[in-house]
């Protein structure tokens, strides 16, 4: 039986997210996600929320369960509160046309130092 992996897809075991999300510099964890420091900042603080939980990208976020979608999102604020951060942007880039690089789903948080531009 042959298998047809999905094009361009990123497997869990080569993927650069997984294994930082195992073995990466956490400034931030609970059970499911992490956060860690962008390798290349384009604000003065910024974090990558990487979820535990391997989807290539937002298009795919109906696989998330509820539960999940919301813990996220509290992990988020949380984070952006731990790092002392009252005004910041959150950013998901959806698809290599919007910039992704990276194909595990992440949020961007961004604070100190915006342009005040979206991009
Ligand atoms: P994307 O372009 O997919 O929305 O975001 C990927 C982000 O991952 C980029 O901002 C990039 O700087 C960051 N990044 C890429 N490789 C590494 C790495 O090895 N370590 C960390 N901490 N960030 C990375
Ligand atoms: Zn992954």
């Amino acid at each position: 039986m042959s298998r047809s992996p999905r094009r361009g897809s990123s497997l869990p075991d080569d993927c650069l997210f997984c294994r930082l999300y195992r073995e990466g510099d956490h400034v931030a964890a609970v059970e499911g996600f992490v956060a860690i420091r962008d390798i290349n900042p384009q604000a003065g603080t910024h974090l990558l929320v990487i979820p535990e939980h391997h989807i290539e990208s937002f298009h795919h976020i109906a696989e998330f369960g509820a539960d999940e979608d919301k813990r996220m999102l509290d992990f988020i604020a949380e984070v952006a509160a731990r790092e002392g951060l009252s005004d910041y942007r959150v950013v998901v880039n959806a698809g290599r046309g919007a910039g992704q690089t990276v194909f595990h789903l992440h949020w961007h948080v961004l604070g100190g130092g915006l342009s005040g531009r979206m991009t």
